[in-house]
This record gives structure tokens, C-alpha cells and sequence, in this order.
């Protein structure tokens, strides 16, 4: 049997769905990039994406993916051998420390696991550990273990114990899905990328960043020509904004994406992310009730909005996955950096993604379709996951 023909739907935390809207922005002949629609759409499509990461400060554009962006909030705030403190709930967060070692900082980890946020107490241990710290390197979500945490609790803590250091945050899983406000809860840096909440392809990062983290930066002796976001946040001509070619249809796609977020409206955006959330988790937990399905975060108010991390057993999970894809045309992401590669266990987590463009029958026919798959394939689970998930998403 297969019912895997029709549109096929790839529901992996990034690259996520690109609407049609998207798409069709960006099916255009190249255009003149020495004047016209291209160079008058910049300014204003900088200003949409500071409004969805409610700032009004710095903001500099490279063509590059999420990584990139990690080396360019690298290289511009810190010299060689300064110190950072380092708090990592996933794979991203090790990945963020690493790129910082390799420029020669000092990333001091702590790591609060792969199934917990940020724990306050063991990051004031952190921070009075490294009073002398540049920055505290934090991943809002992290997309391998779903674990969200609380910026705005890092920040205050941060201020209580007078703690002079830059916060950077990496929001490339929870940007236009989670709550994120960034110049009230006193973010210096700010990362994304555009295949994830923005709906674009994979291609464009994006680094916002505090007057006081261009002050505190403008010594930093990493940063080269390229990656220098000085000239890319006020360009003195448009080739400052890319440092060579633009990209062209990158921008296309991402203004129709923004246009799309403006016109639903942010508020909207992140109650539709937390309904379908619920939806996900009410499954996964009704599920649990009869089987082995478990959600990797305990607490619903530390997990994303954007993708849930979950676990089966016995090699459930990637026999699941294979399934959804071969005999029903939905992709599950992979389970990442949750247990050892290639070993048995690493067969049982998987994701399934809610992340950007969308909808109520999207993520309904996934849980769908996952709750079918485990009746064909046999693998014990509770019932009524279904109806706990339409009931969530209401409610
Ligand atoms: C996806 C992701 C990255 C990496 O982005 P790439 O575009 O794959 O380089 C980094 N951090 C987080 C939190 C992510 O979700």
C-alpha cells in the first residue's frame, strides 16, 4: 500500500514550508541590481524584520545559513582570548561554543543537558564564575531537544548580579514562532536565519545587534572586511549591505514571507505556533499513555513552539518516520544529537515540526498520519490522540 502521491510534506525543523506566496515572489527573470525595485526594497524589508524581532536597533544581512551568522556574532564581538559563558540545552549550543574556540575565545560551557532549559541557578554559578565574561552565548530554542528558555530571566539575572557581559541569543528556531522581544528583554545579539519561522530558503542570515554590543565591539580584533557588520547595518552604498552580489531572489521571497507575518500579525503568528504545539504534545501524551511515545521535555512551558522533540523505542522512531514518508507523503525530521549515532537508541527519537507556514489540517493530518503509522507498523500506543490534539488546539 502506498498513500504517499499528492503534495508532499516536508515537516523538518528547517528548511520549513514555503508558501506559494513565497515561491511565485521569487519565479522572476533576474533584475537590475543597480537601481529600481531591488535597492528600494531593502530598507524597508530591514525594518519588517526588526518589527518581528521587536527591536529598533542594528541590524546587519549576510548571505549565508545559520552557522554563518554564528561567526559573524563571533567575530564581532570578541578578541582573541576573551572568555564567554557559554549555556547550552542541544546539539546548537555546543555548536555555537565550538565556533567561538575555534576564533580562539574562551567558551566556557554549561551544559544543562539534552532534555532541560536553562536552569537560573546553575547559570548565576556560571556567570559569577566569569565576572569578566564578553558575552553569554544562549540558544532560545534549541531545535535538537525542543527545550525553550527564558531570556528575559537570563537577562535579569544577568543585571542583578551586575554582570557586564553582552547577551547574545541564537532565535534561529523560534524567530516568527515563539515569543521573542528583543529590545525589552535586553538581547545584545540576536540571530537568525531565513529557512525556518521566515518561510524563505536557506541562504540569507540575519544578525541584530544592540548599540551597546557595536560600542562594546568596536575592538574586537576577529572581525575581517567580510563579516563586519558596521558597514552592512548603514551601508554607505548598496553594495555595503552584501559585500558583492546580492541576493536577489532571496530578497524577493523574504519580503512576501514578511508581508504575510505583518498581515496576519505577530500576536497571531505566535498563537497559532503555541496552538499547534499543544495539538502535537496532547497526541504524544495520549499516545504515551498505551506505548512508549514520551516527549523529550517534561514541562510544557520549557518546550518551543516550533518543533517537539519525542522518543519512541526499540527503533519505533525511525521506523515511523520511514514509514510517514514512504506510505504517506509526510517527512518527520530526525532525532539530532539526542543519543550516539549509528548505536540502537539513536533509532528512537525523531521530531515532528510546527514551525512557520503552517496551518490547523497541516499539523492535525501529521499527528494523523503518525497515529496510523503505528497502527500499520504495530508499535504499542494510548488512544484518543487525535481527539486530546483537536481538544488542545482549541482550548
Ligand atoms: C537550524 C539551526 C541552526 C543552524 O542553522 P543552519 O542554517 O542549518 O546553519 C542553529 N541554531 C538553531 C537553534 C537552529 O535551529
Amino acid at each position: 500500500m502506498t498513500l504517499a502521491a499528492g503534495r508532499h510534506y516536508l515537516a523538518i525543523p528547517g528548511p520549513s514550508v514555503m508558501p506559494d506566496r513565497v515561491l511565485n515572489a521569487m519565479h522572476q527573470a533576474a533584475p537590475n541590481i543597480y537601481e529600481g525595485p531591488l535597492i528600494d526594497g531593502v530598507p524597508p524589508l530591514k525594518q519588517a524584520l526588526k518589527d518581528v524581532a521587536l527591536t529598533r536597533q542594528n541590524l546587519a544581512l549576510y548571505i549565508g545559513n545559520g552557522h554563518a551568522t554564528w561567526e559573524a556574532a563571533n567575530t564581532n564581538v570578541f578578541r582573541r582570548g576573551d572568555s564567554a559563558v557559554v549555556l547550552a540545552t542541544g546539539r546548537f549550543g555546543h555548536g555555537w561554543a565550538d565556533h567561538a574556540r575555534a576564533l580562539g575565545v574562551d567558551a566556557r560551557m554549561t551544559d544543562f543537558g539534552k532534555s532541560a532549559p536553562v536552569d537560573l541557578n546553575r547559570a548565576e554559578a556560571a556567570l559569577k564564575a566569569a565576572p569578566d565574561a564578553r558575552a553569554v552565548l544562549v540558544t532560545h530554542v534549541d531545535t535538537s531537544s525542543s527545550a525553550k528558555s527564558d531570556i528575559a530571566g537570563i537577562r535579569r539575572l544577568m543585571d542583578d548580579l551586575g554582570h557586564p557581559g553582552l547577551l547574545m541569543v541564537d532565535c534561529i528556531a523560534s524567530l516568527g514562532c515563539d515569543e521573542f522581544r528583543m529590545d525589552d528583554w535586553g538581547v545584545d545579539v540576536m540571530i537568525a536565519a531565513s529557512q525556518k519561522g521566515l518561510m524563505t530558503p536557506p541562504g540569507l542570515g540575519l544578525v541584530f545587534f544592540s548599540d551597546r554590543a557595536a560600542e562594546i565591539g568596536r575592538d574586537s580584533d576577529l572581525r575581517t572586511p567580510y563579516w563586519d557588520w558596521t558597514p552592512r547595518n548603514a551601508p554607505s552604498a548598496f553594495y555595503e549591505n552584501w559585500f558583492g552580489t546580492a541576493p536577489t531572489h532571496h530578497l524577493m521571497g523574504l519580503q512576501a514571507a514578511l508581508a504575510m507575518i505583518q498581515e496576519e500579525g505577530l500576536d497571531n503568528v505566535w498563537d497559532r505556533h503555541a496552538r499547534l504545539a499543544r495539538a502535537v504534545w496532547a497526541a504524544a501524551e495520549a499516545w504515551g499513555q498505551g506505548g512508549d511515545c514520551r516527549l523529550n521535555i517534561a514541562d510544557p512551558a520549557h518546550r518551543g513552539h516550533s518543533v517537539t522533540a519525542m522518543r519512541l523505542a526499540n527503533g519505533d522512531g525511525t521506523r515511523l518516520r520511514r514509514w510517514c514518508e514512504s506510505e504517506a507523503g509526510v517527512t518527520l525530521g530526525i532525532g539530532l544529537g539526542m543519543a550516539e549515532p549509528g548505536t540502537p537508541a539513536a533509532d528512537d527519537f525523531f521530531r515532528v515540526a510546527h514551525m512557520g507556514h503552517v496551518n490547523a489540517h497541516m499539523t492535525l493530518g501529521v499527528l494523523s498520519v503518525m497515529d496510523a503509522g503505528m497502527k500499520a507498523l504495530g508499535i504499542a500506543h494510548g488512544p484518543g490522540a487525535l481527539d486530546a490534539a483537536a481538544r488542545a488546539m482549541l482550548a
